[in-house]
């Protein structure tokens, strides 16, 4: 089968293979060996001092990495501006809501562009904000955010920029240091090509550290984490079989050209999709360069459900993804994420070209 939903996405054989490693305890010097080669080679994806930066990993999926930055990077008293246009803003919104931090949203339709005029009226407007949070690619649309331009906002007064890079992180370009980004929360098992079951953030070590403040969650407390990683260990079990896969999938990753030959691979793959698909009528929901590499969204063929679609493209080996929420019932969304290749693109277009004519949707 063919994984087009953004992730978990198709493995390669060598990071399957790893899977399957030697049973190793937690506790000894073979994992912190294992986890010590995963943390370097994270921060190597964006050439990240290891001084400056901390990988602080975590079993869980993107959300816990996601959970984890917003609790324990907005100190007690600060307050967390959220940008939204998409569910994965509005999931940085909940998590703040949950964790009872102040937050104050900045909303776009689901799909539309931040205004960055608009952005910098509002945070003139928000002088409490100590903290603004934003979703690097939204993948409700495929729309990929201007965190370039947000994050000089938020240097301009001194705001702390946390990116959820769950879906973009090791293939869209991120500059840490030139972006201000204190801290980003992503995962295996998207850009990285690992399984799920690890996510992680990378944080600037001074973002981290902050004594005296009391930790909002037991299990999602980074600086916890920072400090046993640090030391070798762990505070609670990893899923260790995913941290051999990471391991594999980052030295293939490196191997292969790092971030930018992975965001080469998946312009091209994105865009052999997008023309074959334009080719047949089949408009895409954004304006050409609007979308990232990862993933792009498409409005459902004219008289083609979306659960048609689906079955008829996963009988022939192909798993494409629905919309979210309002979009549900008219978009379908392709990504070109994991160990696949331009022929497996060409099979996938054929199988479409095959979809019989649509009726009216009753
Ligand atoms: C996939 C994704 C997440 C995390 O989803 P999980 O199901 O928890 O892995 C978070 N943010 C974005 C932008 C995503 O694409």
């Amino acid at each position: 089968m063919i994984l087009l939903n953004p992730g978990p996405v198709v493995l390669s054989r060598r990071v399957r293979r790893a899977l399957g490693g030697p049973d190793l305890c937690h506790r000894e010097p073979e994992f912190a060996a294992l986890q010590h080669t995963i943390r370097r080679g994270l921060l190597q994806v964006y050439d990240l001092d290891p001084s400056r930066y901390a990988a602080v990993l975590l079993t869980g999926s993107g959300t816990a990495a996601m959970e984890a930055m917003v609790a324990s990077l907005v100190p007690d008293g600060g307050t967390l501006a959220v940008i939204e246009n998409g569910v994965y803003g509005e999931r940085l919104s909940k998590i703040a809501d949950i964790h009872g931090i102040a937050h104050a949203v900045f909303r776009a339709g689901w799909g539309a562009a931040i205004d960055l005029e608009s952005l910098a009226a509002w945070l003139r407007g928000a002088r409490e904000v100590t903290h603004l949070a934003v979703v690097h690619h939204e993948t409700t649309t495929g729309r990929l955010n201007p965190v370039a331009a947000i994050g000089a906002l938020c240097r301009e007064r001194g705001i702390g920029l946390l990116v959820d890079g769950v879906s973009s992180f090791g293939a869209e370009a991120l500059d840490f240091d030139g972006w201000g980004i204190a801290a980003c929360a992503a995962t295996a098992n998207k850009c990285l090509h690992g399984v799920p079951g690890t996510s992680f953030v990378i944080a600037r070590r001074e973002a981290l550290s902050s004594p005296g403040v009391r930790p909002r969650t037991l299990y999602l407390d980074l600086d916890s984490y920072c400090r046993a990683q640090d030391a070798g260990g762990t505070p609670f079990t990893q899923s260790v079989q995913s941290f051999y896969a990471l391991a594999e999938a980052l030295a293939e990753f490196h191997e292969e050209g790092g971030r930018p030959a992975r965001q080469a691979r998946y312009a091209a793959l994105a865009r052999q999709v997008r023309d074959g698909l334009k080719a047949m009528g089949i408009r895409p929901l954004l304006a050409d360069g609007a979308s990232s590499v990862v993933l792009h969204a498409y409005h459902l063929p004219d008289g083609i459900a979306y659960a048609t679609l689906h079955d008829h493209l996963k009988a022939r080996g192909f798993v494409i993804y629905s919309g979210q929420g309002g979009l549900a019932g008219t978009i379908f969304r392709v990504s070109t994420m994991g160990a696949i290749a331009a022929a497996d693109m060409e099979r996938f277009l054929a199988a479409f070209r095959a979809l019989p004519p649509g009726r009216p949707i009753a």
